[in-house]
């Protein structure tokens, strides 16, 4: 996935997390997720790049860790204002590090030419966000390959309200997710529906990607409308296999307490 002609990379950290470095004019960048500072300075010297703004998707430690340090490797000594901005949910800014810009549902970021959109996802935690740029979506824990996040902070008619403004998203985005989650994802939708042949492929596709320790993300939004099973709870045939006919919200909640068990 390129932005501007530049990849999105995705820097692993901690076990399973992934801080998102996103390409935006210039030599400049934005990072999502910062849980640890170190391997993101890191990979953005690499490159050459030059940190514009932090993104937060939500204000657990394991994503939010490394901001101040990642902020302050990048501000000039003087403190001046090309000092790299803090973006999050205004709803959270009390559990977040300091913010330059709070922002909610809605809102639209410009970084240069690049534009990027938030949408609030709560369910996971209250003031989830997720950012929109170009045709990456950073979903953080909102939404996962083949999973989606618990609900700490939310009820099931929240989170699915959430997930439901997702999988509106066009078909042609690309899901950069907070963590690599996807093989023990696609174990529970194998258990869900056993005969998906689909889904025998894709835990193929996803074994031999992480044999190599290559990431599975991003995916494709529109395999994840088709395979996802907590974006097919509106869908009749998968209502009747799972036996919640005609009920999005019941299948959903029932599903996701479900994978809460699932060893
Ligand atoms: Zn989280």
């Amino acid at each position: 996935m390129a932005i501007d002609g530049h990849e999105v990379v995705g820097v692993p950290v901690f076990m399973d997390n992934y801080s998102w470095i996103v390409p935006l004019s210039g030599s400049k960048a934005a990072v999502v997720d910062p849980g640890d500072a170190v391997p993101v300075i890191e990979a953005l010297r690499e490159r050459g790049l030059d940190l514009e703004a932090v993104l937060l998707t939500h204000h657990h430690p394991d994503h939010i860790a490394g901001t101040m340090e990642l902020v302050n490797a990048f501000s000039p000594g003087d403190g001046g204002s090309s000092r790299p901005a803090i973006i999050g949910a205004e709803i959270d800014r009390e559990r977040l590090p300091p913010l330059d810009r709070a922002v909610d549902d809605g809102a639209r970021l410009f970084f240069g030419e690049t534009r990027c959109e938030v949408l609030a996802v709560p369910g996971h935690t209250r003031g989830h966000l997720a950012f929109v740029i170009d045709q990456a979506l950073f979903a953080g824990d909102a939404l996962f390959s083949f999973g989606c996040g618990r609900m700490f902070e939310g009820d099931a008619p929240t989170m699915w309200a959430s997930l439901q403004k997702l999988a509106a998203l066009p078909d042609d985005m690309l899901l950069f997710s907070g963590h690599e989650y996807t093989e023990a994802n696609l174990r529970f939708a194998r258990h869900l529906s056993p005969d998906d042949e689909a889904l025998r492929a894709e835990q193929a596709r996803v074994a031999a990607l992480r044999a190599e320790g290559a990431p599975t993300l991003p995916s494709s939004l529109c395999d994840e409308k088709r395979h996802n099973p907590f974006l097919r709870c509106a869908d009749p045939e998968f209502q009747r296999d799972q036996g919640h006919p005609g009920d999005p919200v019941a299948l959903f909640a029932a599903l996701r307490a479900a994978k809460d068990n699932f060893a």
